[in-house]
């Protein structure tokens, strides 16, 4: 191994043992492959843990100062070595808050809401699975009226120091121990409830103010409110709203948009419209000689921003309607129209006419 240990540890090479540990503990936090997403951080954590096997050994570390190297330096044991060697630099507790403490898991739930509720907000009842503390035993996981007695397991220590011989000299390793969890002292008897886990599955039901404003697939979250495993933090509730979507309205941020149907007399003379809203209905003028693909626009008709506040608009776009058959009476009325307008019409004879429009699909 041709690496230089001291440089790859960034230690000089009068360092006191403290500093190479120190300096061995910051970058195996840095470099630990659960917290570095890296994909080459596993090389550089095996790396930086080679060096302080060695550099930590005071035998090893004359060894290598003098020869340069340290025979062939393996882990035998191979990931499990190094993360015993890591343990034991720490103390048993590499990472300490927040990568180690026991978070509870977050509970999710969807929500379904209509457009409507987006103007005012909304009350919405939720019901939903958790893992909560065991009334019975407080989350003790111990039957009430009975005691606590020193876990034979670990003789009340709460964890295990287990010394291992490799290559690269004695290893000591730090375990919670398994049955008392690192408490060292065990239940007479177990809760009857939870049987000694503390913890629940229960339903809970809650009652959620949602405010005004809000999208499709916005999250709320109700800090804590998700699983609680004794002895940790809870987790979150985390709200997931969708917006159904609206028969007539369609949503552009605070905007809302519609096609509104008009007549061609409608489009030409000019009007005003009763349009459907939000709320109920609005009154619109449509100016005449308006076109096809125009766009009406109803200030405050719109949805207001987040949390409340300012309304968007109500945007309608006309879509002008041609009769597809007339009256005798309009049929006259619009061949005056034409004349008068001086237009020399020819329309196609009768059969022909079918036969294109049938050839055309319509
Ligand atoms: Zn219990
Ligand atoms: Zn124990």
């Amino acid at each position: 191994m041709a690496a230089d240990y001291y440089e790859i540890l960034g230690v000089t090479r009068d360092a006191a043992p403290e500093d190479i540990k120190r300096a061995y503990r910051r970058l195996a936090r840095q470099y630990h492959p659960d917290v570095n997403g890296h994909p080459d951080s596993e090389e550089t954590f095996k790396r930086i843990s080679e060096a302080y096997a060695i550099l930590a050994d005071p035998q090893k570390r004359r060894q290598y100062d003098q020869y340069g190297r340290v025979g062939e330096v393996v882990f035998p044991g191979g990931m499990s070595d190094i993360w015993e060697l890591f343990q034991s630099a720490f103390g048993g507790n590499p990472f300490g808050s927040p990568f180690t403490s026991r978070r509870g898991a977050n509970v999710e739930v969807s929500v379904s809401l209509e457009l409507q509720d987006v103007l005012q907000g909304a009350e919405r009842q939720v019901s939903y699975s958790r893992v909560a503390l065991c009334p019975h035993c407080s989350g003790q996981g111990v039957e009430p009226g009975t005691g606590l007695h020193t876990c034979p397991t670990c003789h009340g220590q709460g964890q295990f120091r287990q010394t291992v011989n490799t290559f690269l000299g004695a290893m000591t390793s730090v375990q919670e121990c398994p049955a008392c969890g690192g408490a060292g002292q065990v239940p007479d008897q177990v809760c009857s409830q939870c049987r000694g886990q503390g913890a629940v599955r229960q339903r809970e039901a809650r009652t959620i103010q949602i405010p005004p404003g809000f999208a499709h697939g916005d999250e709320l979250v109700l800090r804590g409110a998700g699983d609680q495993p004794p002895g940790a933090d809870a987790g979150d509730l985390i709200l997931r709203l969708s917006v159904k979507k609206h028969p007539r309205f369609s949503r552009r941020g605070r905007d809302l948009e519609m096609t509104q149907e008009i007549s061609y007399l409608q489009a030409i003379l000019g009007d005003t419209l009763t349009v459907p809203t939000l709320t109920g209905e609005a009154e619109v003028p449509l100016p005449p000689g308006s076109q096809p693909g125009d766009r009406l626009t109803l200030p405050d008709e719109g949805l207001p921003e987040r949390g409340g506040g300012h309304r968007g608009q109500l945007i309608l776009t006309l879509e002008v309607r041609l009769p597809e058959k007339l009256t005798e009476g309009e049929q006259d009325l619009l061949e005056q129209l034409a004349r008068a307008s001086g237009l020399e019409l020819r329309p196609p004879a009768k059969g022909l006419f079918e036969r294109l429009r049938e050839s055309l699909g319509g």
